[in-house]
């Protein structure tokens, strides 16, 4: 298969800005992680998809983009970061809704009513932190909600993953069309009017089409051009080091109640489902160092 990707380019005299990406292995790499049913593993496609798409808009490398999804349905939430640099991860609340068929896959009643949060860390002391409700629990219109809402962007947002079989993704992906403050009116119409004639998502996906060959068709009329192309992964960087700074961080008195309680104990990250264990000895010696300092 080949390698997932992004693009970010511009249309309508550069008032347009349009970002596009196909996600395909790394939908597939967080079923695979995660072990999630159809239901569960499309949320998170559409969720990964939009953090790899948002997270393009960030600008330093340090720079983090948060999406968290809470609702009031089965699925409960789901979690997702991305960075400037491609690299995406997330996790969902409950990884099996039961029953979940393949054939009657349903993420707004899934996710039921909720709220949208968008935290994005740039490297200041307080995160900006973005929060709308959502209006269908479909993920790309509530996105679109938000941009409205809380950015005051006019923004289109489509999300796509479209499975093969329970566990096995066929194609997924998605782009985000945004209009640039003092669009002119005859660019706006131009795009709505192109945007009305588009086939939908699923469509597209089923037809295997690329980003550039969408935005080329959307845009005909409006001159698009392709600024930037990126690797696109799931990754997460998880450590040993940092998994330790977080047993740390809990503090003496609950690191002595551990040792007290258990021979070893193990963390885990909800990201790539990583176990660490760390043996009672390693619990006493993390003890001693806190004592040290
Ligand atoms: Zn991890």
């Amino acid at each position: 298969m080949t390698k997932d990707y992004l693009i970010k380019g511009t249309a309508g005299e550069n008032q347009i800005r349009v970002f596009g990406a196909v996600t395909t292995n790394l939908v597939q790499k967080s079923i695979d992680l995660h072990h999630t049913s159809p239901t569960v593993s499309v949320a998170m496609g559409r969720l990964l998809t939009a953090g790899a798409l948002m997270g393009a808009m960030m600008k330093g490398n340090d720079e983090l983009l948060t999406l968290k999804i809470l609702g009031e349905g089965d699925l409960q939430g789901i979690l997702v970061t991305a960075d400037a640099n491609g690299a995406v991860k997330g996790y969902p609340y409950v990884k099996q809704l039961k029953p979940d068929p393949f054939e009657a896959i349903n993420i707004a009643s899934a996710i039921g009513n909720g709220s949208l949060t968008v935290i994005k860390d740039i490297g200041l002391k307080e995160p900006y932190v973005g929060y709308s409700p959502l209006v269908t629990g479909e993920i790309a219109e509530d996105l679109t909600y938000y941009y409205a809402k809380s950015e005051q962007i006019p923004t289109s947002v489509s999300l796509g993953v479209l499975l093969e079989s329970e566990q096995r993704v066929k194609q997924a992906g998605g782009f985000i069309i945004q209009l640039m403050p003092d669009t002119e009116e005859k660019i706006i119409s131009e795009l709505e009017q192109a945007l009305s004639q588009m086939p939908s998502m699923t469509k597209l996906l089923e037809a295997g089409q690329s980003p550039e060959v969408i935005f080329s068709d959307l845009f005909k009329n409006l001159g698009f051009k392709v600024n930037e192309t990126k690797e696109l992964k799931y990754h997460c960087n998880c450590s040993l080091e940092k998994v330790t700074k977080a047993l740390i961080s809990l503090g003496l008195k609950e690191i002595e109640a551990m040792i007290a309680e258990n021979e070893s104990i193990e963390m885990h990250c909800d990201f790539c489902e990583t176990n660490y264990p760390f043996t009672s000895n390693q619990l006493k010696t993390i003890a001693q160092e806190i004592k040290k300092n």
